[in-house]
């Protein structure tokens, strides 16, 4: 549809002075790098642009250009809420519910800006003016890249937006091998190198900037992995106490599920992480194949995503959710058995 309204969206851009970009509660690489790609492209074209998150990011994202001019909702509320009731544009991106925005909902449902969602989640609610969604893409990244391009800019594409774009790209296709990357994901990819995105030194910052605390957490998680080759299913669980006793830090979990997928015959993988201070069970759901973990989390642990990588939580304590699990696997049999 976007196409179609590229033009209003080119004369709303005209006319507004004052925009904001808001990615998802728990923002991820692609949620951030999405929105601090896209601030560098309104700021280069003369717009009063802020990124504002609706809580903290990971550390090893923190290096993406742009990064520090980032405002967190929750630390910033009053500011924030400033700057959300003087915007003639909200962007919302890597997300397709105004839900996913935590406490910082309210204040967006009080503002009377245009807004404008690119997301690339499944069955988006219609909160936004202007709906660019399509769950075929990689990324939000890959989609902003197409937004960009699509409002014939692509030649305004700096170092500075191919790094923030690369990014999300990379980090959502799982370095581009989901089955999400597609042959155009690759093209995009190849222009943003040619744009100035250092490929190696961004992989670099990502992947091999961790702690030894982190790495040690892993050990934790791994030896809590649990087998159900019968449902071709396995679970990893983190308890507060192993939270704490590895120091854990935002962003140090992340990538810990897909350990699950990685073993021979395993097509549904699974995470349980305990968070005492808000009180429930965060979960994150991977899957291979038509195994369908957007449904699975709807279903059962209010969440959702898309079809191979869904996340949800739990109000009961970690071990019920993890009997609760157990309890509803069977159900299932007949898609997760061989
Ligand atoms: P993760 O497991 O990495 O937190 O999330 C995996 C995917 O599921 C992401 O695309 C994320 O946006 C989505 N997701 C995670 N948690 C939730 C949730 O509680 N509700 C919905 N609708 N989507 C979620
Ligand atoms: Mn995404």
């Amino acid at each position: 549809m976007i196409d179609t309204r590229i033009l209003e969206i080119t004369a709303e851009l005209a006319k507004a002075d004052n925009i904001v970009i808001v990615p998802h509660k728990g923002p991820d690489g692609d949620a951030m790098g999405s929105s601090l790609g896209l601030l560098h492209f309104l700021t280069d074209k003369g717009h009063h642009a802020q990124v504002i998150a609706p809580n903290d990011y990971p550390h090893f994202l923190k290096w993406l250009p742009g990064s520090e001019e980032v405002i967190i909702y929750e630390n910033d509320k009053e500011k924030a809420d400033q700057l959300i009731s003087e915007a003639q544009i909200v962007f919302t991106l890597d997300f397709n519910n105004l839900s996913r925005c935590g406490s910082m909902q309210d204040s967006l449902l009080a503002s009377d800006a245009v807004f404008v969602m690119i997301d690339h989640h499944q069955e988006p609610s219609d909160y936004a003016h202007y709906t660019y969604s399509d769950a075929t893409m990689s990324s939000t990244c890959e989609m902003v890249y197409k937004f960009i391009d699509k409002l014939r800019a692509s030649k305004k594409i700096t170092p500075e937006i191919a790094t923030c774009l690369y990014t999300g790209i990379m980090t959502d296709t799982g370095s581009f091998r989901f089955s999400s990357t597609s042959s155009e994901t690759h093209r995009v990819i190849a222009n943003l190198i040619d744009k100035g995105a250092e490929n190696a030194l961004i992989h670099n910052s990502i992947f091999d900037t961790n702690s030894e605390n982190k790495l040690q957490l892993l050990g934790t998680a791994l030896q809590n992995l649990k087998v159900n080759k019968e449902l071709r299913t396995a679970y990893i669980s983190l308890s507060q106490e192993e939270l704490d006793r590895h120091n854990f830090k935002k962003g140090d979990t992340e990538g810990f599920v897909n350990y699950g997928l990685s073993l021979d015959g395993i097509i549904f993988a699974v995470i349980f992480i305990e968070k005492e201070n808000e009180d429930l069970v965060k979960i994150s759901f991977r899957s291979k194949g038509d195994f369908d973990v957007n449904k699975f989390a709807r279903a059962h642990f209010e969440g959702g995503g898309h079809i191979n990588a869904a996340g949800g939580k739990s109000n009961i304590s970690l071990n019920d959710t993890i009997v609760k699990f157990n309890e509803i696997l069977p159900q299932y049999s007949e898609q997760l058995k061989r």
